[in-house]
């Protein structure tokens, strides 16, 4: 078998760890005020958006992030009307949420105008013109001073974040007074779910903190996952409310609430879906029963 001559983009997940991909096509580099964005082609997994060297989502397996992400929140809460996204770049997650008719108006707060204006440029099969759909409106500033300064009250706030890197512009919003005023800015039966750090047994703190500092504010925080390819990693979720509970919903209770909003086009995300993503492995849940760390203002949790 002949050696492969691809050109290779290494994705860093701790200093003595990396995932390579045979690269076709460099499409697009540059550093914006908050950010280093590329934008790649690879032969297995298609156009990735890559951010501070991680790859946020690819071409061919985006639909398993975002479904994950997205759907349980959605299809928990009865009626979903008021939506909010923080981050979000890519667009992919207004597709998802879009996907509900309930929905009548979704904001969706990323710091990065630059990254934004890329995605709608370079991934349109992720936002699929989401952008365009009037019930959605997208500011750009600091979703938390964005939540300081706002009377809104949503239904379900989504976190979809980049990591808590050092001088990265999200570390500040995984801390106790960050869900603190994500849980004040919710209606009373509101609930927020976010991407919570890998299930890779070495890396198990980033998750089990977040769980933990969850927990200051929300009576009912529960652990999801699902297995993200271009991640080459099971990947953590939490959802946590101040009522519902995800752990209450039967594998046909979800098909029938899919089923009554007739939503169609779901590839990953049914009843049997969301029963395997509730069902925590053993040691997560030690992990968790273990983690003491409140993650707090001034002491940040920052991952590689
Ligand atoms: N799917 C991704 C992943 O791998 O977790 C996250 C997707 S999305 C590209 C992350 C977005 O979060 C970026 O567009 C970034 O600009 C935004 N972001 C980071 N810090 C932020 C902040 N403080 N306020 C609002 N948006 C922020």
């Amino acid at each position: 078998m002949s050696v492969p001559t691809w050109k290779w983009f290494i994705e860093y997940t701790h200093p003595t760890q990396a995932h390579m991909h045979g690269v076709e096509r460099f499409v697009f580099s540059s550093k914006t005020k908050y950010q280093v964005v590329e934008i790649i082609d690879t032969e297995f997994y298609g156009r990735c958006l890559v951010l501070d060297g991680k790859i946020q989502s690819s071409e061919h397996d985006e639909y398993i992030y975002h479904e994950t992400l997205i759907q349980p929140a959605m299809i928990l809460h009865p009626e979903p009307k008021s939506v909010m996204i923080i981050g979000g770049g890519e667009g992919a997650v207004l597709r998802e949420i879009l996907r509900h008719p309930s929905v009548e108006q979704i904001v969706m707060v990323d710091i990065d105008r630059e990254v934004v204006e890329l995605c709608k440029e370079y991934l349109p099969s992720w936002h699929q013109g989401s952008f365009n759909d009037p019930k959605v409106k997208v500011l750009y500033m600091d979703a938390r001073k964005y939540l300081q300064k706002t009377d809104d009250v949503f239904d379900i706030i989504y976190m979809d974040l980049t990591e808590p890197i050092d001088d990265g512009p999200s570390y500040l919003l995984f801390t106790k007074q960050f869900y603190q005023l994500v849980s004040d800015r919710l209606a009373d039966d509101g609930i927020i779910a976010l991407q919570a750090g890998s299930f890779n047994p070495r890396l198990l703190e980033c998750h089990a903190a977040v769980c933990n500092t969850l927990a200051t504010s929300f009576p009912v925080v529960r652990s999801y996952h699902s297995f993200i390819p271009s991640y080459d990693a099971v990947w953590g979720f939490a959802l946590a409310s101040k009522v519902h509970d995800p752990l209450e919903l039967s594998i046909s209770e979800v098909d029938k609430r899919i089923t009554a909003r007739g939503i169609e086009e779901l590839k990953y995300y049914d009843g049997e879906t969301h029963q395997t993503m509730f069902s925590i492995p053993k040691d997560v849940r030690t992990a968790k029963e273990k983690e003491k760390r409140i993650i707090a203002d001034d002491r940040p949790l920052i991952t590689y």
